[in-house]
């Protein structure tokens, strides 16, 4: 009987793990599973780690979901908008022009109109395909410093690989038209989302949890990978394995595999990623909720001299996470040396307003946030995959494939693996 061992209770070994018809086992290092699904609860409200929104394209995962908790999920139009010069403007900054001054409107105009023409290709700098998508008025004013804050490093290493589905791109004839007319298209990939009713995102999670309970061993850690006698260390207890089925980050996988080839051990240090830090904040009002953040779901903060980049507003999403007269926030940084002054200047911002309580807060640092997408990345992954699968490792999950990935891909990504690994002997 084959016999799978998977690295990681989050979605995507929970996942694997409800798909799978073979004799499974999954250890999770944590006393709770889920991973960066998870919840926390404090003082009445639930806070995710930052905003987990499930972005749904295929009605079966939607389906899957709801069978799962027992109920129907909450179905949202997004209403992200942009923190720039003081004012709230509609997201995507490249198609809402019409909401920026004279002057600066022209820059964005000339900016696209006097594009270089380039070849544009994936995986060059992502600064240069910024000025060559938008021109150097909307890279200026938007993609250049949002981007630097979130991926924390610079724009010239990283490519525009993963651009694909996160960010719109409208025409030139578009982007001109916005800055007269007053958008109305929904742009993004996620522009409808969907989210549990209450709990949170564990909500999903404890809806695969409680289908393959008996399978999971939860607070152990596997600390080592014996490849040559297909056995691995996981707590105290060696356990004999014929695949591994990895979520853990990439980068600890392959260092905790005993006597890794020379050729595999280089690459560990050329993957890189970023972190995040997230401030949730449980906050009461006086009166009402700020007026700049009614009806809104985050806010993108694009402007250096704030320290996050992204703000969203929890209970706008579902009643459900706050208790009454109050409302939820996550702040999310990348650079935790930053992270004070954050509530005066929520308050300066209009994001909070001056009389409001902070009554919770719960400071979350997820050490793996964004994988970098560098130009050495996917001759690594190849290379790194391919000694894996010889020695029948699979990798699936945001970490574990090593991608800027979300939960349906990640549901997806394991339901395939499983069917393949289902029909081996
Ligand atoms: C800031 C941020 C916001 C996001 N927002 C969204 C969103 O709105 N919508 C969306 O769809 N996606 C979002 N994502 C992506 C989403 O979080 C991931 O796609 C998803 O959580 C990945 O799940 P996973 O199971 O692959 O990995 P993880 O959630 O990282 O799970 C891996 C599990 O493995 C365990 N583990 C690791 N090493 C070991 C070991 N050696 N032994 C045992 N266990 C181990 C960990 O404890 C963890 O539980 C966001 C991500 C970030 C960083």
């Amino acid at each position: 009987m084959t016999n799978n061992i998977v690295i990681g209770a989050g979605i995507s070994g929970l996942s694997f793990g409800y798909f799978s018809k073979k004799p499974f086992i999954v250890f999770e290092k944590e006393n709770i599973v889920g991973g960066l699904c998870k919840s926390v609860k404090d003082n009445g409200f639930t806070f995710d780690y930052s905003g987990h929104f499930i972005h749904i394209k295929e009605k079966k995962i939607k389906s899957l979901i709801e069978k799962l908790i027992g109920k129907k999920l909450l179905k949202v139009n997004r209403n992200s908008v942009i923190l720039f010069d003081n004012k709230i403007i509609p997201f995507p900054f490249q198609a809402n022009l019409y909401y920026l001054n004279e002057r600066q409107k022209q820059k964005c105009i000339d900016g696209i109109k006097k594009r270089k023409n380039i070849k544009i290709y994936n995986n060059m700098p992502f600064i240069d395909w910024a000025k060559a998508m938008f021109g150097d008025g909307i890279t200026n004013y938007f993609m250049q410093p949002y981007n630097k804050k979130l991926w924390n490093c610079s724009l010239k290493k990283l490519t525009a690989e993963w651009t694909a589905p996160f960010v719109p791109k409208p025409s030139q004839e578009e982007i001109i038209k916005s800055a007269y007319n007053k958008n109305e298209q929904n742009y993004g990939y996620n522009s409808v989302f969907y989210y549990p009713q209450k709990n949170g995102c564990q909500e999903m999670i404890n809806g695969f949890y409680k289908k393959i309970k008996s399978n999971v061993i939860k607070s152990t850690k596997v600390y080592s990978i014996d490849i040559q006698n297909k056995r691995i260390l996981a707590g105290n207890k060696y356990y004999f394995y014929d695949n591994i089925i990895s979520t853990q980050p990439l980068k600890e996988l392959l260092s905790s595999i005993k006597n890794l080839p020379k050729e595999i051990s280089s690459l560990i240090k050329k993957l890189e990623c970023t972190s995040t830090r997230c401030i949730n904040l449980g906050i009461k009002y006086k009166k009402n909720l700020p007026e700049r953040i009614k009806d809104v779901h985050w806010i993108y903060v694009p402007e250096k001299k704030y320290p996050f980049y992204r703000v969203g507003i929890y209970s706008n999403v579902s009643k459900s996470l706050a208790p009454k007269n109050c409302y939820s926030l996550y702040i999310e940084l990348s650079n935790k040396q930053n992270c004070e002054n954050i509530i005066p200047l929520l308050k300066k911002t209009g994001i909070m307003n001056d009389t409001d309580e902070v009554i919770s807060i719960n400071v979350i640092d997820m050490k793996y946030a964004y994988v970098l997408f560098n130009k050495e990345r996917t001759a690594l992954l190849n290379k790194i995959f391919k000694f894996l699968k010889d020695n029948n490792i699979y990798c699936i999950g945001r970490y574990g494939s090593w991608e800027y990935s979300f939960i349906e891909k990640n549901i997806i990504d394991a339901k395939n693996l499983a069917e393949i690994l289902n029909k081996t002997k």
